[in-house]
């Protein structure tokens, strides 16, 4: 036919030792084997040594720089493959893990040269004498090349050929073809490091309950991995959306200060972590909780380009400020409005009354004689009493009262656009519904009085403390006066 075809691994084998088709057919069965299936560590292995067969050298190795400091270097004998038993030196204690000063200047300018990406060569007889040629002459290495690893733009390490027989000088496309080999090792870091962080991305996101995503800004299109907007499993990792489709998987009312938020962040420091909290429906149409975050990536001069991240199921936590929250401002005993959620909302009602020109009420009410239910039932005899009481108020509550146990055995009810003689009627009926109703404790029944004193609010009382004041007097007055009745404080009184 004609046509012939190939498998790279047979490709070559046939060129003399030391030629560079040697050389570059050697780079290419390793290069498939490096970029693919056996990659992390044996396919560095296989390359080294398909690169010494093919170069004809001693040894060819990997140290991997561990740590480069002003004074300092740390590196690692990782590979290697030799020629002979002999020049093996893999696993030699001098070489694993070692230190070196940098304070000899030959020494030091290898390292920055190194630093900077270079390759070097050297017949070492035609060393300056000093340390560095000892240290290489007492290895037996007569010539040497080293090619740097960079990965993403840092020194990973070296790869090194070196030549013990012979004092040999290496052409420039020798060294060219072997800077490609090291960009097969750059690509097999890359690789192994990409594996183990998706290993522990997906850890992750089994522990979390999350999904991830990205925005892309060119395109406008949304990518993101179905787990938290899906109920069932789909067969895919991602799924594609419109900006347009994605805002309205969003509530309503997340939608505008989601994209203010993202605004700001665009206009702030960019190098932060964008996070947000916004209600997402489910493909049920169920609402949940998600913590989105982020964070963006720019082209050079300063587009944005990418914003991408994870989505945290965060149910959980929003329950757990929504309890936080209800605990803050209500009475463990009676599950009604606690004292500091009732003064908070007296100075609102009072500001409205002002604003506005309205009148409001508030009835102060106390159990009648309650420490003698106490004192002859005990103190459970007397909690329930509470709660019957909260009981028999919240069934008389309208639309938008407020009742509030303020402390002990009293009560607060704050009617809302009321004014005295309606305030008065609800009062007088709430008297008659706690007398009438008795509640049970121990197979006993008791009779329930209270005593109430009620405040109007005019606009003349501008104070929540000067309105409980006189809302306290009102009642002491009905306590006074023979208990089980109302009483209102009159104009005299007020001034
Ligand atoms: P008066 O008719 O004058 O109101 O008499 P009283 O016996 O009700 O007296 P007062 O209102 O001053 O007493 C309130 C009592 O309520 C005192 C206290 O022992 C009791 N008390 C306060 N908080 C609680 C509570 O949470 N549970 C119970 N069981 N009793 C409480
Ligand atoms: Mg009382």
């Amino acid at each position: 036919m004609g046509i012939n075809t190939g498998n790279f691994k047979n490709l070559g084998n046939s060129y003399e030792e030391g030629s560079n088709a040697a050389v570059l057919s050697a780079i290419a069965r390793s290069a498939e084997e490096l970029t693919s299936g056996k990659g992390w560590p044996d396919g560095v292995n296989d390359l080294l040594a398909a690169l010494g067969k093919a170069t004809g050298v001693s040894r060819v190795w990997i140290f991997q720089t561990i740590e480069v400091t002003e004074t300092h270097i740390t590196q690692n004998y990782t590979f290697e493959w030799a020629g002979a038993a002999r020049y093996k030196q893999l696993g030699m204690p001098m070489f694993s893990m070692f230190t070196n000063k940098i304070d000899r200047p030959e020494y030091r300018e290898t390292i920055q040269s190194r630093l900077r990406g270079e390759w070097q060569k050297m017949v070492i007889d035609k060393l300056e004498p000093g340390w560095f040629r000892d240290n290489l002459e007492v290895q037996k290495i007569k010539s040497m090349l080293t090619i740097p690893i960079m990965v993403e733009d840092q020194w990973w390490g070296t790869l090194g050929f070196d030549d013990c027989d012979r004092a040999y000088d290496w052409s420039d496309v020798e060294v060219a073809l072997l800077k490609t080999a090291g960009y097969l090792i750059s690509n097999a870091v890359l690789r192994d490091r990409l594996s183990a962080k998706r290993r522990q991305f997906s850890i992750l996101k089994q522990l979390t309950d999350s999904s991830v995503w990205e925005f892309d800004f060119k395109t406008g299109q949304i990518w993101c991995s179905p787990e938290l907007l899906y109920s069932v499993p789909l067969p895919t990792d991602n799924i594609r959306f419109s900006l347009h489709k994605a805002l309205h998987l969003i509530h309503p009312d997340d939608r505008r200060p989601l994209i203010s938020s993202v605004r700001r962040y665009l206009k702030g420091d960019r190098k932060k972590v964008f996070r947000f909290d916004m209600r997402l429906f489910t493909d049920c149409g169920d609402l949940r909780w998600v913590e989105v975050i982020g964070n963006i990536r720019s082209s050079e001069d300063g587009k944005p380009e990418q914003l991408a991240g994870i989505l945290i199921d965060i149910r959980k936590r929003k329950r757990e400020e929504e309890r936080l929250r209800e605990e803050a401002v209500t009475d463990p005993l009676t599950g009604v409005t606690n004292r500091r959620l009732f003064e908070h909302r007296l100075q609102e009602f009072i500001d409205y009354s002002i604003n506005e020109g309205t009148v409001f009420s508030v009835l102060f009410f106390d159990i009648d004689h309650f420490k003698e239910l106490n004192d002859r039932y005990g103190h459970q005899a007397g909690d329930q009493g509470l709660r019957h009481l909260a009981n028999i108020c919240e069934s008389h509550l309208r639309r938008n009262d407020l009742l509030a146990r303020l402390g002990g055995d009293e009560f607060a009810l704050l009617l809302p656009e009321t004014n005295q003689k309606t305030a008065s009627a609800i009062g007088e009926r709430l008297l008659r519904a706690v007398e009438s109703t008795p509640f049970e404790y121990d197979g006993k029944t008791h009779i329930m009085t209270i005593s109430i004193g009620l405040a109007s609010n005019d606009g003349r009382l501008t104070t929540p403390a000067r309105l409980i004041e006189v809302a306290d007097t009102a009642l002491y007055e009905a306590k006074q006066t023979g208990r089980n009745r109302l009483a209102t404080l009159t104009g005299c009184l007020l001034s």
